[in-house]
């Protein structure tokens, strides 16, 4: 094709009711893929794009360009793969979202609350794509809903080991997503709910609580209602904690992506009055392998510290002394009921908090600052179910001199001094 700013690009040409799916390669970090509507109008995962205007992707974009009435979109650039789709979910999508808005309106007349959905299937279905593409349509119409992030593998939100929510005021920016101002963010710990469930479903109580609590004072949080995106884990003990998430919430809607067994069990073990509804998955989603998914996480704590594309942040690294904090991981090991004290159940012990001696195995480690400190036994107990204020990661330690050094998005001091240890770690090769 001809190049027209100097660089060669891919025209394509969209039919109504098709998408244009491209991927960037991963891996290299200058791989980038520029795309630009030229005619018609088009949406990237609900967003409208402006045209002629360059979107710019990075290394591992999975994009979708869809389009109701026909378009031409360059791509510029080399990427792994792209092609034209006729066959989407997409109108499906969009009546999920039609029927979720009337639920609103008729929310608005009769004085009750909005829709509460829950986004269910197994990895790789493009769960997080559709709240975004639901979270997006609904705030177009001029809907303020809450989001709900509950994957603590890949937080659309936050870094990976947490979960949170966020109000939602304006659509997800095409390139970098929704702006993340002000989000609630809680401290898991891991990056799989199986690590702790009790404390996972605990955490998933808390959020919903807090929801509840906002929609009481603000009509608007109300009638919009949440969306909220689960994990992948859809077996066991991942099943129940859907169905407790079900319930503390109090979900009207349970949306499942392309799994008909979930849904049928779903349908069995829900109140009557929740709709569980089957969605096909896109075939555009890719699955992502183990490697990639721990790229994804690696990259979102990068970006806390460091900034995205236009936004550079730059981190402080400071020296902490262990005698100014106090450091916990939330959860004993499990031991046999025989072995536990006196009027002590598994549950206390799995949310529990154990001090850590700080030591050289704390080293890239993630640490979550508590937003309270330890004063006493009453704020001990709270600390589990309180959000954090922010996040550091230890790049050194000093066993000799009790000192250990860290990253930190802000300069010293620590805001508080009541760290929780993650499993998760980062480390920093910039
Ligand atoms: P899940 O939340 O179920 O794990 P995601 O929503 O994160 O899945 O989707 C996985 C990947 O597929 C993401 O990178 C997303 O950008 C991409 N994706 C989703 N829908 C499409 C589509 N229609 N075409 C191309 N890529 C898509």
């Amino acid at each position: 094709d001809a190049p027209a700013s100097g660089k060669p690009f891919t025209r394509f040409d969209l039919e109504k009711e098709t998408e244009l799916r491209f991927e960037v390669e991963a891996g290299d970090a200058s791989e980038q893929v520029e795309m630009e509507l030229v005619t018609g109008m088009a949406e990237v995962f609900g967003s409208e794009l402006n045209r002629n205007k360059k979107y710019t992707f990075g290394p591992g974009s999975k994009i979708a360009v869809f389009t109701w009435q026909g378009c031409t979109v360059n791509l510029y650039g080399k990427p792994e793969v792209a092609y034209v789709s006729k066959d989407t979910p997409m109108l499906l999508y969009l009546n999920t979202h039609a029927a979720l808005e009337q639920m609103r309106k008729q929310a608005e007349r009769d004085n009750e609350r909005g829709p509460r959905v829950m986004v269910v299937g197994p990895t790789d279905v493009g769960k997080s794509t559709v709240c975004r593409l639901l979270l997006s349509y609904a705030v177009r119409v001029g809907r303020r809903p809450t989001f709900v992030e509950l994957d603590v593998g890949q937080s659309g939100v936050s870094v990976p080991g947490t979960v949170s929510a966020l109000c939602i005021e304006r659509p997800a920016d095409v390139e970098e997503g929704f702006s993340v101002q002000a989000p609630l963010v809680y401290h898991f710990g891991s990056t799989t709910p199986g690590t702790n469930i009790k404390l996972y479903n605990k955490l998933t109580s808390c959020l919903a609580e807090v929801f509840s609590q906002r929609c009481e004072m603000n009509r608007k949080a109300s009638v919009g209602g949440c969306i909220i995106n689960t994990c992948g884990w859809v077996k066991g003990s991942g099943y129940q904690a859907l169905v407790h998430c079900a319930s503390t919430f109090q979900v009207d809607v349970v949306l499942v992506l392309d799994h008909e067994r979930l849904y049928n069990e779903l349908k069995r073990d829900l109140p009557h009055f929740v709709r569980v509804v089957l969605l096909p998955k896109s075939g555009g989603v890719v699955e992502r392998s183990k490697e990639c998914r721990r790229e994804t996480r690696d990259e979102k704590i990068r970006e806390y510290f460091y900034g995205f594309r236009g936004i550079s942040f730059f981190p402080f690294s400071y020296e902490v002394r262990f005698s100014d904090v106090r450091i916990y991981k939330i959860g004993a090991p499990s031991i046999p009921d025989s072995c536990l004290p006196l009027g002590m159940s598994q549950d206390d012990t799995q949310l529990k908090l154990v001090p850590v001696t700080p030591g050289r195995d704390l080293t890239y480690h993630v640490l979550s600052v508590s937003s309270v400190d330890d004063g006493d036994e009453d704020a001990r107990k709270s600390i589990v179910e309180s959000p954090v204020c922010g996040f550091i990661v230890v790049t050194q330690v000093d066993t000799q001199t009790q000192v250990m050094k860290v990253l930190s998005p802000a300069p010293r001091p620590l805001p508080r001094h009541t760290l929780l240890i993650m499993d998760i770690r980062f480390m920093d090769m910039k």
